[in-house]
């Protein structure tokens, strides 16, 4: 080789060093990237993976309801100034407050569009976002959802509570309003099933779980929630069938059980419940944040309290979602996705954070295990102001705005490609969770 050859050689290293050298600051085109980015982002549509679509009035929007205390978060409140914007561009809401009598031009506008379209009014929600079908997560699905846009979650909580729930629900006022709902779902299921008293033996209320799921999955449910760190924690030991059978003997027909009596009963129905989602390939979602109420357990709620299970080579092939991501401990919880059957949603942290704290949590997720990342908004009608229409809105929103700034910054700091950032966004938002339902959902 002569001189200049050699020289050339160098030179090639030098520029690809220099290429694939990443920095620590963004450059000074951060925002020209972003700016070309969020349209093509925009363009991206989406796969909402947890919400609850579904009208204030609806008691099935969820199986658990508001419980009596608890604080709001700033940007959940009625006083939200981009509520205002969100209506304006729902509904073409003329006004730039919620003054009571603009606030009823809303409601009535709603009412108005509710009764007109029927099945169409949460279709054209969805339109509006670019979000191409979504999960309903409700006790059951409601007849003015279109079965083509919404793929039903249902709950599997209420298994674990069948005996005398006295105790359960004493606990505190939180837990007062939760026991029964579950109790309720509970015979909604029993109904289902045609089973009209508990069966005497265990393995037959085994048979009859097993059979709630099959027919669930049946009727289009596409995976089994769990919001079980609202009644109890997630720390979940691992009995022998003969423990918890000696329990459902015991209690089957009455008496309250002690509390440790229960807690090992339930923590072999919710790992029954994690080894048939297995073998159903029914994906198993769980509630991993924080919690509304005065008495929702942080320690008890924290996701790594399911570290045992997540990483119990018994459960390999059950697909498990960490839904909310571990919020607030999200940026650690994303180090479970190491495990390759566990997935994070991003929902319900979209909306507490702001775009700009939302930036921050997606660039780390996204600098760890991108390809087990998904998108959701955790819609849901917390009142007439706020309500899932404007929840998916502040969701998307704030996710679109959020993601294409995270990968702008990526971008000018020689992370990644233009091409590969493209790829990352059409992983969050669509293809990662789409993948988890062999092709149930699209
Ligand atoms: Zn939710």
């Amino acid at each position: 080789m002569n001189l200049l050859g050699q020289t050339l050689v160098c030179l090639c290293i030098l520029s690809s060093i220099a290429v694939a050298q990443a920095r620590p600051l963004p450059g000074s085109d951060v925002a020209q990237i972003y700016q070309h980015l969020l349209p093509e982002i925009e363009k991206i549509p989406i796969f909402d993976h947890h919400a609850h679509p579904g009208f204030y009035d609806d008691p099935d929007v969820d199986a658990m309801a508001a419980p009596p205390g608890g604080s709001t978060v700033l940007r959940e409140r009625a006083s939200n100034p981009e509520l205002v914007a969100a209506a304006k561009a729902l509904f073409g809401y003329p006004y730039d407050d919620f003054s009571p009598e603009h606030a009823k031009w809303l409601a009535e506008k709603k009412a108005e569009l509710r009764k007109a379209q029927g099945q169409a009014y949460f279709d054209n929600i969805l339109d509006k976002l670019n979000i191409e079908q979504g999960v309903a997560n409700r006790a059951m699905m409601a007849d003015y959802l279109d079965p083509k846009r919404f793929a039903w979650v249902f709950f599997a909580d209420s298994f674990m509570w069948p005996f005398n729930n006295r105790r359960e629900a004493a606990r505190n006022p939180d837990e007062a309003v939760y026991i029964p709902l579950q109790e309720k779902m509970l015979h909604r299921w029993m109904r289902q099933e045609g089973v009209s008293k508990l069966p005497a033996a265990f393995s037959g209320y085994l048979k009859f779980v097993t059979r709630t799921l099959e027919d669930n999955q049946k009727k289009g449910g596409i995976a089994e929630k769990f919001e079980v760190s609202y009644f109890r924690s997630l720390t979940f030991a691992d009995p022998p069938l003969a423990k918890a059978e000696a329990i459902y003997r015991k209690y089957v027909t009455g008496g309250v059980p002690s509390e440790a009596e229960y807690r090992t009963f339930q923590d072999y129905i919710f790992r029954y419940l994690v080894r048939e989602g297995g073998r159903l390939h029914l994906p198993v979602h769980i509630h991993t944040a924080g919690g509304i109420g005065d008495y929702f357990n942080m320690m008890e709620g924290n996701i790594f309290n399911l570290e045992n299970i997540l990483r119990d080579p018994r459960y390999s092939s059950t697909t498990f979602v960490m839904i909310h991501g571990g919020y607030p401990y999200e940026r650690q919880a994303i180090w479970l996705a190491s495990a390759k059957n566990v997935y994070m949603d991003s929902s319900l942290m979209e909306m507490v954070m702001y775009p700009a704290a939302m930036k921050d949590t997606l660039k780390q997720w996204l600098e760890t295990f991108p390809d087990k990342i998904t998108f959701g908004t955790d819609c849901f009608p917390y009142n007439e102001a706020l309500g899932a229409e404007e929840s998916y809105w502040i969701g998307v929103q704030t996710t679109r705005t959020a993601l294409a700034a995270a990968l702008a910054e990526m971008i000018s700091e020689g992370e990644v490609s233009e091409p590969i950032a493209l790829q990352l966004a059409h992983g969050f938002l669509h293809d990662n969770a789409v993948a988890l339902y062999g092709g149930k959902v699209h």
